[in-house]
């Protein structure tokens, strides 16, 4: 008997006794089979497919140690999505965030070198990898925290933000506050200069041999009164001055220096030695509303989201807006604009930049939807609203020593 397939083909229409046309097709679906379970060993692509960034690539270098990713999980819709940072030790390495309409935004900390970043949700998941190496820029911010005479650390923090067995805030907490704002502010200036078409250009700031942000801390001359006694303009050249003719000086330094004295007198009722002010490489701001700065990073998408009602002494503060999400974004806003002067920029007319008071949408930068306010019911906005760098500063800052 022969047994050929031509032979059997020819011969009967049929191989085996089975039809020809069953068996072409079975043959069909175990080679589709075969080559679809190549490409998901291989390539890791039947999901990968369905996340996909939009504003990194696979290999792509940074020269500041947070990134914001942003990204769309195509179909889904609040959807977890869980990033996490292979080659990291920190307790940052893992963030969890939700989609909005699809998209996502979320801060993950690099470490130096190489890091694998693995994006899932649900079954899609997306591997890339981003490398982080340390500015060479020998302009740098140094960050300092200005104590009075006293060396008092202790400062105050509304109730209502604590309990009663925290009312205040201890310098260690604050430092954290300071580094976290940084890293932020490092991270803002980057990310929004890459969106306005300027690459990613940011400041660097002074960290020590592990990559930590450095806080210097200087007691000051004269008591918290005799600060107080001044003008804002005066409390401004007067702590400047003991600064540059102290040990913190350097000349390649931009100086952001947060005076920790300031806040709320109880017997008087009213805030004291207020200041926000930034001119040719120096930028002053007071410590009243620190306290409504995350912790830590990765704590920074709370606190942008938290619709707490604020006291009637932060209303100004928080532009109006009287929830603590709007403090946190008003507060760390002002603190970057101060920055922009110590960086030479003036004041613009846009309202929607950095150097205006587009800087209250500060938060707009790292979420998708805003929380409610006593001046809008929230929700989600434009990308065109978000805080900028627009044609009116983004030329001169890339053109800033301290912008690389
Ligand atoms: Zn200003």
């Amino acid at each position: 008997m022969n047994l050929s397939l031509e032979y059997f083909v020819k011969r009967h229409g049929t191989i085996l006794g089975v039809p020809q046309g069953v068996v072409f097709f079975l043959l069909f679906c175990v080679a589709f089979r075969l080559s679809f379970g190549f490409c998901t060993v291989a390539f890791g692509v039947i999901s990968e497919s369905e996340i996909t960034l939009e504003n990194y690539s696979d290999g792509d270098v940074v020269r500041y140690p947070v990134v914001l990713l942003r990204g769309r999980v195509v179909g889904r819709e609040n959807e977890v999505v869980i990033i996490e940072n292979l080659s990291s030790s920190l307790p940052s390495r893992i963030v969890r965030t939700s989609t909005c309409r699809g998209r996502f935004k979320a801060l993950m900390e690099l470490t130096e070198g190489v890091n694998h970043l693995s994006i899932a949700s649900g079954s899609a998941r997306l591997d890339i990898s981003l490398f982080y190496h340390r500015s060479s820029n020998k302009h740098f911010v140094r960050l300092i925290l200005f104590l009075d005479s006293s060396g008092e650390d202790n400062f105050a923090v509304p109730e209502e933000w604590t309990n009663a067995h925290r009312p205040s805030l201890r310098s260690e907490e604050l430092f954290h506050k300071f580094q976290t704002a940084a890293l932020l502010w490092q991270t803002a200036t980057a990310e929004r200069l890459y969106d306005a078409g300027y690459g990613r250009r940011t400041f660097t700031l002074e960290t020590d041999r592990r990559g930590r942000v450095i806080v210097w801390k200087q007691r000051g001359k004269k008591s918290s009164e005799e600060y107080f006694a001044k003008s804002e303009v005066e409390r401004f050249r007067e702590i400047y001055k003991e600064i540059v003719s102290g040990s913190a000086f350097d000349k390649n330094a931009c100086y952001f220096i947060l005076t920790a004295f300031s806040g709320e007198n109880e017997i008087a009722g009213r805030m004291y030695g207020r200041v926000a002010l930034g001119v040719d490489n120096v930028a002053m701001f007071d410590s009243a509303t620190f306290f409504s700065c995350p912790d830590e990073v990765g704590d920074a998408p709370e606190y942008f989201s938290d619709p707490s009602v604020v006291s009637s002494q932060w209303f100004r503060d928080s532009a109006y807006r009287n929830t603590r999400w709007a403090l946190t974004s008003s507060t760390l806003g002002a603190g970057l604009h101060e920055l922009g002067h110590a960086f030479g920029l003036s004041h613009s007319t846009d309202p929607n930049d950095f150097m205006s008071r587009g800087f209250d949408r500060f938060n707009r930068i790292f979420t998708l939807v805003e929380p409610p306010s006593s001046l809008s019911p929230g929700g989600e906005f434009k990308d065109d609203e978000v805080v900028e760098w627009t044609s009116s500063t983004a030329p001169k800052l890339i053109r800033s020593p301290w912008i690389e």
